[in-house]
């Protein structure tokens, strides 16, 4: 069940994650025909890897039913701080546990680029997540222009520092997910992905935190992504939409 460290020193043991982010697609009769035909392919899935579906609100209830039993676990993709108040279109961290929710995405670069979410509430979310008993992944990342600018590490490392604050690392998932990678198809190269985790790694005070990569991930690269020794796991967006597709990215194979 865990991605051992290279080192035979390093005592570390990292949880492999594979999360699919649906977005807002899908309603419930479409969540539940993704279903039928993914939880056939679950048989193939090697026991050392968690597998979650972070899905629109709507289809969190029907979903949590038919999950029941299964080991795909349940996620959500934004918690608002409060538990409860005049917060008109928002969703608490104790609404979502009761429904059967386990894991929150949180910080996603949509949130951030199209929703005012700033690192300042990234943390009070991720808090109020943990709170709950929730696990959040909490997603990081550059865009093109400050990769060109080589601000990458700058601008992750000032996300890490911001978000984090007052955060329990023995409760978390990051997500390292370069803007420019998402959705455009165009997959930052399996060894850089390694690299900028790594360096994600060494600002984290616990080295057991899983750490995913995010970024136009597909059938076509996961094995590749998955043999690195520093990823833990992927955020899949467009590729976790169909059953077939998400299903290979969760049976990702490594080299012998
Ligand atoms: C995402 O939504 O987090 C994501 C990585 O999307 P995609 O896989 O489509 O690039």
């Amino acid at each position: 069940m865990w991605h051992c460290g290279l080192e035979l020193t390093d005592l570390a043991v990292r949880k492999i994650v594979i999360a699919g982010n649906w977005k807002m697609y899908k309603t419930q009769a479409e969540a539940q025909e993704f279903l039928r035909g993914f939880a056939p392919e679950l048989e193939k899935t090697p026991d050392d890897r968690e597998a979650i579906l972070c899905v629109p609100f709507t289809a969190l209830g029907i979903l949590s039913q038919s999950l029941h039993g299964s080991r795909v676990r349940l996620g959500a993709q934004n918690v608002h701080w409060e538990n409860e108040g005049a917060f008109t279109g928002e969703i608490s961290a104790p609404m979502l546990v009761e429904i059967g929710v386990s894991y929150v995405i949180v910080g996603h670069s949509e949130r951030r680029q199209y929703f005012g979410e700033t690192d300042a509430t990234v943390n009070l979310r991720l808090k109020a997540a943990q709170s709950a008993g929730l696990t959040p992944i909490l997603c990081v990342g550059e865009t093109k222009q400050q990769r060109d600018a080589k601000e990458t590490e700058s601008i992750i490392f000032a996300q890490l520092a911001q978000d984090l604050v007052d955060v329990d690392q023995k409760n978390l998932i990051v997500a390292y997910e370069p803007i420019w990678a998402i959705g455009t198809g165009d997959t930052c190269e399996a060894g850089e992905a390694n690299r900028v985790i790594g360096l994600i790694r060494s600002r984290l005070s616990n080295p057991d935190v899983s750490i995913q990569y995010g970024g136009s991930v597909k059938p076509e690269n996961i094995d590749e992504i998955m043999a690195q020794p520093e990823i833990d796991g992927a955020l899949v967006g467009g590729a976790s939409l169909q059953a077939a597709s998400f299903a290979r990215i969760l049976n990702y194979k490594l080299p012998n």
